[in-house]
């Protein structure tokens, strides 16, 4: 196949990241943005040797699974994936992304995987929001999205998946940025100041932080900005500097300075109050998540006198949303500030059957068991990359009856599940739930159990 040649062909699958594929002469070829069962002239753009790339030149006749996209940058931008079909179809591929990780890498058989839980909110329930400063064509400072792929921003003041009140944010923080006339930070010259501005919003309780990435340790008219936005958003909570100087692609660093308020919002989940500091991980999708936590808690089936690890917790919520059905609570993750917060929300939640440990998972694992600490249920929420092998031989040697396992990725998931079920467990369940809606992404969780006599 070469470049610019055009071919007739129907997009047949998705691939994991949810591309159109279609097979022209035997060959697998990728159209981004393309749906399942569209039939459409393909012109080829890239030729490898077992694969292409392509792009739809002329539809003969669309997938009934198509909508209009409702997003002006939607095939530009690298945030949503499914705009162009329905949220049924999307939830299609989904399961089937997730029976497909089950039954290919992890040798389980597809009748373990539930139906996915869908999202009843499609839009606006992203709750935090980190925006690249830039300028645009005009020189005006404006905040954007990172193209697909890429550092390239495009200039964008709304996204329909972030939480409404961030699109007026933006504006007031823009029109102060341009009066005060401060510099943009420049990624391949590594100057400049502004970097980002990093959002989050606690949906329940409606509190708001903001806070600015910079290339500096301050930058003028710090106190006009805090005036600013406490005029505007009676909600505001707290506004904090991030200071990351370094020549990096990461968005923060690891130094903050308040400059209002405490440094931290609270929202409510599972009837309990969560801080939230800048540095924290705290699920995007705070509805969902409260699903999520409500499914975990069913498979963890906890019992009077049990004893529970959390594993990669965070802030705490999910051990700490289960901590009254039992005897010990441990939690265990590795950066600092989320452990604070941890050990905060058990205090201000009245829970005092809880222990948080700062500290590798695998390593804070091992020192467990060197403790003779016994577990009932371990639970895991490693992030994308999955569990540490070694993590895996040591969970088996402390031996848990349960153990659950959130995912925010199948393919790691598939593949922890099966080095679990050759240590002896069964995986009894595994129960797809969407807190990303219009992205490819999509989170599992998971119930393993100990063959008894392994
Ligand atoms: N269970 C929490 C957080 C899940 S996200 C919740 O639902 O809110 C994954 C967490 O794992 C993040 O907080 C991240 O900081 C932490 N983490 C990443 N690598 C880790 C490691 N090697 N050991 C312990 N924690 C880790």
């Amino acid at each position: 196949m070469k470049k610019n040649e055009i071919y007739t062909a129907k997009i047949e699958d998705y691939t994991t990241e949810g591309s159109g594929v279609c097979r022209i002469n035997g060959m697998a070829v990728f159209v981004p943005n393309a749906a399942v069962g569209d039939e459409a002239e393909v012109r080829i753009l890239k030729s490898a040797k077992n694969y292409a790339f392509g792009k739809i030149e002329r539809m003969i006749s669309p997938s009934s699974d198509r909508q209009e996209p409702d997003c002006g940058i939607f095939n530009k931008c690298g945030g949503c994936t499914f705009r162009h079909i329905s949220y049924e179809a999307e939830l299609r591929f989904k399961q089937k992304r997730v029976t497909d990780a089950f039954t290919r890498i992890g040798g389980v058989s597809p009748e373990i995987v539930y139906p996915i839980v869908g999202s009843p909110c499609k839009d606006a329930y992203r709750n935090k929001a980190q925006l690249p400063i830039t300028a645009d064509k005009d020189g005006r400072i404006c905040t954007g999205f990172f193209a697909s792929g890429s550092h390239r921003v495009i200039p964008l003041a709304s996204c329909s998946l972030q939480s409404e009140i961030f699109n007026e944010v933006i504006r007031v923080f823009t029109d102060w940025a341009n009066e005060e006339g401060i510099s943009v930070y420049s990624e391949s010259e590594h100057k400049g100041v502004l970097r980002h501005l990093y959002l989050r919003h606690a949906k329940k309780t409606d509190e708001l932080m903001v806070c600015i990435v910079i290339n500096a340790d301050s930058f003028k008219g710090e106190k006009k900005l805090v005036e600013k936005l406490k005029n505007n958003f009676d909600n505001l909570k707290t506004v904090v500097v991030n200071i990351n100087k370094e020549k990096t692609n990461v968005i923060t660093g690891k130094k903050n300075r308040v400059l209002y308020g405490d440094g931290y919002i609270t929202d409510e989940l599972c009837g309990l109050k969560f801080r939230i500091s800048p540095l924290s991980f705290y699920q995007v999708n705070r509805d969902q998540a409260e699903k999520l936590y409500e499914i975990a808690a069913e498979l963890a089936d906890l019992k009077n006198g049990e004893n529970l690890i959390d594993l990669y917790c965070g802030t705490g919520t999910i051990g700490l949303s289960m901590a009254h059905k039992v005897k010990k609570l441990i939690g265990v993750e590795i950066i600092p500030q989320a452990i604070e917060d941890a050990r905060k929300n058990a205090e201000r939640n009245g829970i005092s059957n809880a222990r948080f440990i700062c500290a590798d998972a695998a390593k804070a694992a091992k020192m467990l068991k060197s403790e003779c600490v016994h577990a009932d249920c371990i639970i895991v929420d490693p992030p994308r990359k999955g569990c540490d092998s070694s993590l895996i031989g040591t969970i088996q040697e402390l031996s848990p009856k349960r153990i659950v396992y959130v995912s925010c990725d199948p393919a790691t998931l598939a593949r922890d599940v099966k080095l679990f079920e050759e240590k002896g467990y069964k995986t009894q369940k595994a129960i797809p739930v969407d807190m990303f809606p219009r992205t490819g992404h999509v989170e599992t969780v998971v119930l393993m159990s100990r063959v008894e006599g392994k």
